[in-house]
């Protein structure tokens, strides 16, 4: 059997301690949905996703400005899947430009709530993010305003994304303290490249509140792929205008280095270099699931085989990356 084309078969995980479940690999739209590609595209990389067991479609108000939620909304009205087998998440926080359009107070939350339902084309969203910690906004506002829209069934689950370990663990109390609910989980980036906060700040989080995780940008925005090694490429994203922030960021010699040298490995066990990250980030107990981001269906089926290569990656195998990589963050202390 080819393990780098084969599909596999999908593999469902438990979002933190909550009962639901969702598929190990998810399906991203950041860039892509509603901007870098065709609606044609968007219909091929989530129907590809959904038979191959993707039970999880992330989105965000902020996504090309609303545009990537509408064009997710009316596939989801097109496809008509029974609504029980998939998961669809929005995020809040970047949805104007105006005073009341940003944040995470009250009436943002609440009203970025109902646009991405109508967006969405759904009746309630499965999972609920703030997509930054906002220090205008009292945390306990949030976790009320939240609360409100799990009672009301318009939410299912909510979290949120880049919050310090002390400001998910302050939410939780609050939630404990009046009898709300409490967050289920976090979207941070994780990747061979970013890993302190997933593998350090958040360790505890895990056992003690249960937290689970739902991980972006797990090639570095392709870094990662390979396809960099002689600067950006065109009809890439870290070519394209506008994005000069994250290939200044991302695309560093050492970045570079390090994603040459682990190609022969990837080549030894018969996976691509993208299969390779994407299943090392896989192998962690604590990722819920990796969200995928593709610009074509052909990167999406390659990403997806990358359930194929995580039973190569032994302790052995494990090592030598970190040889490579050599950024292993350290054991918390506590
Ligand atoms: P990746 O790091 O995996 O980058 C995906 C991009 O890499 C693709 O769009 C494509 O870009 C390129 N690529 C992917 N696979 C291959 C391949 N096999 N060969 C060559 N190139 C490939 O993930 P994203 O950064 O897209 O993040 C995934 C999702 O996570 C997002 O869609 C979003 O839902 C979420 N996210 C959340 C954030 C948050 O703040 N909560 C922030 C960022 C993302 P191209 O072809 O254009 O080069």
């Amino acid at each position: 059997m080819d393990t780098s084309t084969t599909l596999p078969t999908m593999e469902y995980r438990r979002l933190g301690k909550s009962g639901v479940q969702v598929s190990a690999l998810s399906l991203g739209s950041w860039l892509t949905f509603g901007s870098q590609i065709g609606d044609d595209v968007a219909e091929e990389l989530m129907r590809t996703s959904y038979e191959a067991g993707i039970n999880f479609f992330d989105n965000a108000e902020a996504y090309a400005h609303g545009r990537s939620e509408t064009v997710m909304g009316n596939l989801l009205a097109k496809f008509n899947w029974d609504r029980t087998t998939y998961l669809v998440s929005s995020k809040v926080y970047w949805g104007g430009d105006k005073p009341n359009q940003l944040g995470l107070s009250r009436k943002h939350v609440i009203e970025a709530c109902h646009a991405a339902l109508k967006r969405l084309q759904v009746e309630y969203l499965d999972f609920y993010f703030c997509h930054r910690p906002d220090k205008h906004t009292p945390i306990e506002e949030t976790v009320w305003a939240m609360n409100t829209l799990v009672q009301q069934g318009k939410v299912l689950y909510w979290g949120m994304s880049e919050w310090s370990a002390q400001q998910i663990t302050e939410a939780y109390s609050i939630a404990r303290q009046y009898n709300l609910i409490p967050p289920t989980m976090e979207q941070p980036q994780y990747h061979l490249f970013h890993r302190e906060r997933v593998e350090q700040e958040y360790k505890r989080l895990y056992s003690t509140i249960g937290l689970g995780t739902t991980i972006w940008s797990p090639l570095a925005s392709g870094v990662l792929t390979g396809k960099y090694s002689s600067g950006a490429q065109a009809d890439t994203r870290l070519a394209r205008k506008g994005l000069e922030w994250l290939k200044n960021n991302l695309l560093t010699e050492e970045n570079i280095k390090k994603t040459e040298l682990l190609k022969p490995l990837a080549d030894e066990l018969g996976a691509t270099l993208p299969q390779l990250a994407i299943a090392w980030c896989l192998k962690n107990p604590d990722v819920s699931t990796v969200i995928l981001g593709a610009s074509k269906v052909a990167q999406l089926k390659e990403n997806i085989a990358s359930l194929n290569i995580l039973p190569k990656l032994t302790s052995e195998v494990i090592q030598r990356i970190e040889d490579i990589v050599q950024n292993k963050p350290a054991e918390p202390e506590y």
